[in-house]
C-alpha cells in the first residue's frame, strides 16, 4: 500500500481547500481510483479521515448529497431487474470468485483496513476470513435457502401451495466504522445472491474498505451499479432508508431505534444490528489453561471495538482468584502496536471520541471505588488513540461500564456462588448480543446457554467460533437488534415471501364452484366431513 507525507501528486476532485496534498498519509493513486465509485456531484463537500495510528490527515473523500443517494437507488434499481432474471448459478459464480479474490488479494485490504480503523492485523483478517466464509457458505447452501418449497394446501390433494422467495429490490446497507470490509459485505453478499441490488453507505472513516470491497465485487464479475456507493454522515444514511426496499443497518443502539422509526414509517424491513454489553461466564469446572488466553481474546480483539466483545467477566467464586491470577499478567503482556504486520496483539481505539468515551467509562468506575487490576492508562507513548487493555474489580452497581456499552477494551469482574447467580447477572443488562459460557461439561454450559438471553452464546470461545458459523444467524435480543445475518435468516430478510396457490381437478369437477353449487349445508357438511378426515389422518 502506497502512503505518502511528501506526495506531490494531484488530488484532482479530492482537493480540500484547507490542506495540501502532501499533508495526507494515502498516496492520490491508491484514493483516486477508490473514489470514483462514490455516488457524489461534488457539491457535498469533502470528509477529510484521519490516521488512527497517528493522528495525521489521511485522505479526502468526497461525500454524496441527498439527490446523489436518490440517483444511486434509481441506478441501482435499474440494474436489479436484470440481475434478478439471471440464473442463481451466474449469480453465485460471482460470490464465488469474490471469495477467492479477497483470499488472494488480502495483503492490499489488510493495510487499508488497519490504515484507516487503527486496528491490528490479525483483527483486519478475521474479517478476510469472514467474507470469504461468508461467501462459500451462500455459494453452497444459498440455493437450498432460495428453493420454491411446496408446502400444505386447504384440502391435500385438491390444492397445490408453494412458496416462492422474491427479492425485495434494492437494499440499503448502513455500516459503521469498525468492521469496515465484513460490514460494507456480509449482507450485500446473500442479498446479491437472491436477486437484489445494494447500496451501501459505510461509516465516513472508512469509507476506502467498503470502496475496495465494491471494487473487488466488480472484479469478480458483478455488473455495473449492482452495489452501489454513496458517502457521508447520518444524514447520507438517514436519506438512503427513504428510498430503498429494505434496510440492513449495523451500528449503535441509539441510531437503530432511529432507523426503524424511519423504517417503520415507510413499511419495509429492518434488520438492525446494534450495540451490546456482553457477559462471559467462567463456571467452577472450566479448564483453565483454555479458558485464559480465549477470554484475552475474547474481551480484547480489536481493542474491544467489535459488537459481540466481552465487557462483563462473571467468574464462578471457586475459580476467581486463580484465573485472575493468570488472566491479569496475560493481559498486562498483550503487545499495542501500530505496524501494518502481525507483531501488535491490539491496536488502537478509532478515534478521539472513541478515546474519550472509554476513558469516561474507566474514570467513572474508579471514583466510585473499583480497582484496577490492569491498564487504565491512556498509552499515548504508542500512539494518540492508543488504551492500555483494562481489567477492572469490585466495579460498585452504580458504575456507567457497568450498564453501557464501552467498546473498547475494558473488562468489570463479578463474582458469582452458582450458575443460576450467574444466569442471573448475565441477564442484568437491556442488551442481549452475544455471550459466552466456559465449562468442561459442554451439556451443563448448553444448560445454562438455554437460559440467557442473548442472540448468540459461545460454548468454550469468546465469538470467533458464533461469528466464523456462516450458517448460524447471528444478531440481538432485547436492545441489541432485529432480525438477523447470516444463515437463512439473511436471505429471509432480504427476500419477499410469495404463496402461490392452485385449485386443482377442474377439469374433473371437482372446483369449490361445484361443491358450493349444491346449495343450503351440503357444501359446510361436505367440508367438515373432508376436515374431520383430514384430522384423523395427521394430514397437515
Ligand atoms: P453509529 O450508530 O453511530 O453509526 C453507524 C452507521 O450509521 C454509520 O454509517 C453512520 O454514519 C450511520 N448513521 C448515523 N446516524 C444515522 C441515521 N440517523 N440514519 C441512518 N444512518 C445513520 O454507530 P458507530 O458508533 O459508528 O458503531 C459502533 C456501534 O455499532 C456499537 O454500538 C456496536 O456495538 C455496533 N455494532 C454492532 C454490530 C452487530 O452486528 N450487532 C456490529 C458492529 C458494530
Amino acid at each position: 500500500m502506497a502512503t505518502a507525507h511528501e506526495s506531490d501528486g494531484a488530488l484532482g476532485d479530492l482537493i480540500d481547500p484547507e490542506l495540501p496534498s502532501s499533508t495526507y498519509v494515502l498516496e492520490p493513486e491508491v484514493v483516486s481510483p477508490l473514489v470514483k465509485r462514490i455516488v457524489t456531484s461534488h457539491d457535498a463537500g469533502t470528509h477529510r479521515s484521519t490516521s488512527p495510528f497517528t493522528g495525521a490527515p489521511l485522505a479526502a473523500v468526497p461525500l454524496s448529497g441527498p439527490a446523489d443517494v436518490a440517483r444511486a437507488v434509481e441506478r441501482a434499481r435499474n440494474a436489479q431487474h436484470d440481475w434478478a432474471a439471471t440464473s442463481l448459478v451466474e449469480r453465485g459464480r460471482v460470490l464465488d470468485r469474490l471469495g477467492t479474490l479477497v483470499l488472494d488479494r488480502q495483503s492490499e485490504i489488510l493495510d487499508l483496513i488497519q490504515m484507516e480503523s487503527g486496528k491490528s492485523r490479525r483483527s483486519a483478517f478475521e474479517e478476510v476470513a469472514d467474507v470469504a466464509q461468508t461467501c462459500r457458505h451462500y455459494v453452497v447452501r444459498g440455493p437450498r435457502y432460495l428453493a420454491d418449497r411446496r408446502v400444505p394446501g386447504a384440502l391435500s390433494v385438491l390444492t397445490g401451495a408453494r412458496v416462492h422467495r422474491r427479492p425485495v429490490g434494492v437494499v440499503g446497507v448502513i455500516a459503521p466504522w469498525n468492521y469496515p470490509l465484513t460490514l460494507a459485505l456480509s449482507e450485500a453478499i446473500p442479498a446479491l445472491l437472491a436477486g437484489n441490488a445494494v447500496v451501501l453507505k459505510p461509516d465516513p472513516q472508512t469509507t476506502l474498505s467498503a470502496l475496495w470491497a465494491a471494487e473487488l465485487l466488480a472484479e469478480a464479475g458483478l455488473p455495473d451499479d449492482l452495489l452501489v456507493v454513496v458517502a457521508g454522515g447520518g444524514d447520507v444514511g438517514a436519506a438512503l432508508v427513504d428510498h430503498v426496499d429494505h434496510v440492513a443497518f449495523t451500528g449503535s443502539t441509539a441510531t437503530g431505534r432511529k432507523v426503524a422509526a424511519r423504517a417503520g414509517e415507510r413499511l419495509i424491513g429492518a434488520t438492525l444490528e446494534l450495540g451490546g454489553k456482553n457477559p462471559l461466564y467462567v463456571a467452577a469446572d472450566a479448564d483453565l489453561d483454555a479458558a485464559v488466553p480465549g477470554v484475552v481474546r475474547a474481551c480484547f480483539s480489536n481493542a474491544g471495538q467489535l459488537c459481540m466483545s466481552i465487557e462483563r467477566l462473571v467468574l464462578h467464586e471457586r475459580i476467581a482468584d486463580e484465573f485472575l491470577e493468570r488472566f491479569v499478567p496475560a493481559v498486562r503482556e498483550l503487545a499495542l502496536g501500530a505496524g501494518l504486520d502481525y507483531t501488535a496483539d491490539i491496536g488502537s481505539l478509532v478515534s478521539a471520541a472513541q478515546l474519550d468515551k472509554v476513558t469516561a467509562h474507566v474514570d467513572d468506575a474508579l471514583a466510585k471505588g473499583a480497582r484496577a487490576l490492569a491498564g487504565a492508562v491512556h498509552r499515548s507513548d504508542v500512539g494518540p488513540y492508543f488504551y492500555a487493555p483494562t481489567v477492572l474489580d469490585d466495579v460498585p452497581d452504580d458504575a456507567v461500564c457497568l450498564r453501557e456499552e464501552t467498546f473498547g477494551p475494558v473488562v468489570a469482574v463479578t463474582r458469582v456462588s452458582s450458575d443460576d447467580e450467574a444466569v442471573h447477572v448475565m441477564n442484568d443488562t437491556e442488551y442481549g448480543l452475544n455471550a459466552s459460557v466456559w465449562s468442561r461439561d459442554v451439556a451443563r454450559a448448553r444448560r445454562i446457554a438455554a437460559r440467557v438471553e442473548a442472540g448468540t452464546v459461545v460454548i468454550n470461545d469468546g465469538y470467533l467460533q458464533a461469528w466464523g458459523s456462516a450458517g448460524a444467524p447471528m444478531g440481538g435480543m432485547k436492545a441489541s437488534g432485529l432480525g438477523r445475518r447470516h444463515g437463512r435468516e439473511a436471505i429471509d430478510a432480504v427476500t419477499e415471501a410469495q404463496s402461490v396457490v392452485a385449485q386443482r381437478g377442474l377439469s374433473a369437477g371437482l372446483s369449490l364452484d361445484t361443491l358450493y353449487a349444491l346449495g343450503g349445508d351440503v357444501p359446510s357438511r361436505a367440508l367438515t366431513g373432508a376436515m374431520h378426515v383430514m384430522r384423523r389422518l395427521r394430514l397437515p
